[in-house]
């Protein structure tokens, strides 16, 4: 690994160094040599001049290629091709090597175009003086020097002098390349720091800067000097490590950095303690695409932080698997959206006692190209953690309201519709607005319209929900609380948020029949509705039993497979309006 030092040292300036000798390339201007040799240029600098001579492209190419040179000076006409294609193709090839232009005439066209090819000075031969060119080469090895110091910035972290994302990126594909041809194993490791966010807020950035610089240090100190050790930024660190079966395998190199790290480290007078966890991935054996080994450490590490935190862990590839599913699914997701694949299924929802269905819980649907449906409890996480829930939950919700609209002519009149409202679409700003559109989109009378939203997804921000919740219900739209129970375990939020519904969770219902707490969390949930005057569904009603204890203990109204299942919009209008949905076979 080239690293900041060894950069430092092959920057050093000739002028730094004790007695330099600069290397200089004439190409097509043997008769400068004349100057540079003069007593009156070398000398008074302690600076030797070692020349060597091309005639044409070509050579000058070749030379260029084959030895390290410090300045080219290159005359602009080379028998069929001009200095400024010598000093473009150059640079193509990344040699970084100052070039200085002499002409036989002086030309301002030559001028313009001499600059915007990036050479360092251009001269009129005959008026070129030893002093001017000494002066020349001197500026210009100078500028290419402050031009590769900014490169290397643009490479390195500027905190911790690790490297940066970009120049670690490109190490690892650099190592991957040659572990490719050497058969070599490469460990790519994921660090993050426990509680570093503590120390930012407990003891400030300054303390926190301090912090990274020493984790940098400590990790530089366990690997060896082949490794690229890098700050992806915050907390966040990478490595990639080359020789990891020479040393026992990356588990010993992760033993060394927790032990490392789990030590406190004195900080301005201060004893600060930390520790990290590390995914690790392996290459060939995880992945052979770059961002997906990336990708795999990363989830490594959360694992190792989901567990606690100050330990490692290797990718593995069940856990491959899965994302493998995910990701495909992900995309065929955003396809489906585009093409407007997804419905939307209703499940009627009834009154106990009279039997009648008092409206219907809307729930997504989506059946991919020559496959059964997939369900929603294992698409919907997907579109949550692919970004895809916002747009999915507001197609449902104008459809449903369409849907809802279009049932109040067909013979299901004041037959309201309950829609999911997911945590991240009910977080996003303007969820009122969304609302409050699409009843106006599909003219539906809000007070037909009921969005379902879990206690977490109100808990989560509860001013804020607080506020959208009462401007909703100000409109008319029904609030209900889905999945009552298992959620948030207090109860006290529920006086202060507009809540028209409690929907009990299905786990509770399953259990009344025989499981005592089950019996006695459902009693309790419909009397405490029935106290604050709000309405208490039972989700999840699959027999004839379940229903009897609900009816006893007067909860209001019910929905489950005992009753009906969800079922595609004109299958459930002709059941309600036909009446045959109550016997549970739809
Ligand atoms: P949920 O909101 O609790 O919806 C009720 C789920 O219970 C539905 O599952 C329904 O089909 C199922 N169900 C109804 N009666 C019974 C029964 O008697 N027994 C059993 N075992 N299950 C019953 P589904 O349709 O698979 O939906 C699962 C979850 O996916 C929903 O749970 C909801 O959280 C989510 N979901 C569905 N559609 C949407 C949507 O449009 N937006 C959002 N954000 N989430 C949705
Ligand atoms: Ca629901
Ligand atoms: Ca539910």
């Amino acid at each position: 690994m080239q690293n900041w030092n060894s950069r430092n040292r092959a920057l050093q300036l000739p002028s730094e160094q004790k007695r330099a000798e600069l290397n200089l390339l004439l190409v097509g201007c043997h008769e400068i040599d004349r100057l540079l040799t003069t007593a009156s240029c070398g000398k008074s600098k302690n600076i030797n001049y070692s020349v060597s001579i091309a005639t044409g492209h070509e050579e000058a190419m070749r030379v260029i290629e084959s030895k390290q040179f410090d300045a080219c000076l290159v005359n602009f006409d080379l028998a069929g091709k001009t200095g400024l294609d010598l000093v473009r193709d150059a640079a193509e090839a990344k040699h970084g090597l100052p070039f200085i232009l002499l002409t036989d005439r002086d030309d301002h066209r030559i001028d313009a175009e001499a600059m915007a090819s990036g050479v360092v000075d251009y001269f009129v031969k005959d008026q070129v003086t030893a002093p001017l060119l000494r002066r020349a080469i001197r500026y210009g090895i100078e500028r290419k020097r402050t031009e590769s110091r900014l490169a290397a910035l643009a490479d390195f972290d500027e905190l911790t002098g690790l490297a940066n994302r970009t120049h670690f990126h490109r190490m690892l594909r650099h190592e991957i390349a040659v572990a490719n041809r050497t058969g070599r194993q490469l460990a790519i490791f994921f660090l993050d720091l426990d509680r570093f966010k503590r120390v930012n807020d407990d003891m400030g950035h300054m303390m926190g800067d301090h912090l990274l610089r020493k984790v940098a240090d400590c990790l530089r100190d366990c690997c060896r000097e082949t490794d690229t050790v890098a700050r992806l930024g915050g907390d966040e660190f990478a490595i990639v490590a080359t020789h990891i079966e020479d040393g026992g395998g990356a588990e010993v190199v992760a033993n060394k950095i927790l032990a490392a790290l789990s030590e406190p480290f004195m900080i301005v007078g201060h004893n600060v303690h930390t520790s990290s966890s590390i995914g690790i991935s392996l290459y060939p054996s995880d992945e052979d695409n770059i961002e997906r080994l990336l990708a795999n450490a990363d989830m490594a590490m959360y694992r190792a932080k989901a567990e606690g935190g100050n330990t490692y862990r290797y990718f593995d590839a069940n856990l491959s698997e899965e994302i493998k599913r995910k990701r495909s699914m992900g995309r065929a997701m955003r396809q489906a959206l585009d093409h407007g694949d997804f419905t939307a299924h209703y499940q009627p929802v009834f009154d106990v006692t009279g039997g009648q269905v008092i409206g219907a819980e809307a729930l997504a649907r989506w059946r991919p190209d020559g496959e059964g449906y997939i369900s929603p409890s294992e698409f919907i996480p997907i579109a949550e953690s692919d970004g895809l829930i916002d747009r999915l939950g507001e197609r449902m919700l104008l459809t449903a309201c369409k849907d809802c609209m279009a049932w109040q002519g067909q013979g299901l009149k004041d037959v309201g519709v309950a829609v999911n409202v997911s945590p991240s679409q009910f977080k996003r700003s303007g969820i009122v607005e969304i609302v409050l559109r699409t009843l106006q989109d599909s003219r539906l009378d809000p007070t037909l319209l009921e969005l379902e939203l879990t206690e977490n997804t109100v808990m989560r921000d509860f001013e804020e929900a607080a506020e959208a919740l009462q401007r909703l219900r100000d409109e008319g739209v029904r609030i209900a609380i889905d999945d009552f129970g298992t959620g948030y375990s207090s109860l006290a939020y529920l006086k202060h948020l507009p809540v028209d519904r409690l929907k009990i969770d299905q786990s509770f219902i399953a259990g009344v029949e025989n499981q005592f707490g089950d019996r006695a969390i459902t009693r309790a949930v419909i009397r405490l509705g029935n106290g604050l005057g709000i309405d208490v569904t039972a989700e999840g009603v699959e027999n004839a039993g379940q229903l009897k204890f609900l009816n006893s203990k007067k909860c209001s109204s019910v929905q489950g497979y005992f009753l009906a299942k969800p079922m595609p919009l004109e299958t459930f209008v002709e059941a309600v309006r036909g009446r045959n949905v109550l016997s549970g076979a739809a």
